[in-house]
């Protein structure tokens, strides 16, 4: 498969920058769209598993740029309480 046939253009019909006007249009709908695709993403929160910090996020835009980090690490989606429930701890 070509790349434009990959982006979903047709490279020789289309002016280039309306063609990528149109890749950057569908690249963010895809981001957009993982960010909705499970509700501990859509909720908008991660937390430090080293130190319990938790912020808001946005996931579409995580997902496309960079992560958030704390202490080091990438920061979670579960929760305290979902990670208890996950491994059975108390
Ligand atoms: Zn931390």
């Amino acid at each position: 498969m070509s790349l434009p046939d990959y982006l979903g253009v047709r490279a020789r019909e289309q002016d280039p920058g309306d063609a990528l006007a149109d890749y950057l249009k569908k690249e963010a709908a895809m981001y957009e769209q993982l960010g909705r695709s499970h509700p501990k993403l859509s909720r908008g929160r991660v937390w430090c598993i080293a130190c319990g910090r938790s912020e808001s996020v946005k996931a579409a835009s995580a997902l496309r740029s960079g992560w958030p980090r704390c202490c080091g690490a990438t920061m979670t989606i579960d929760s305290p309480e979902e990670r208890r429930a996950l491994t059975g701890a108390t």
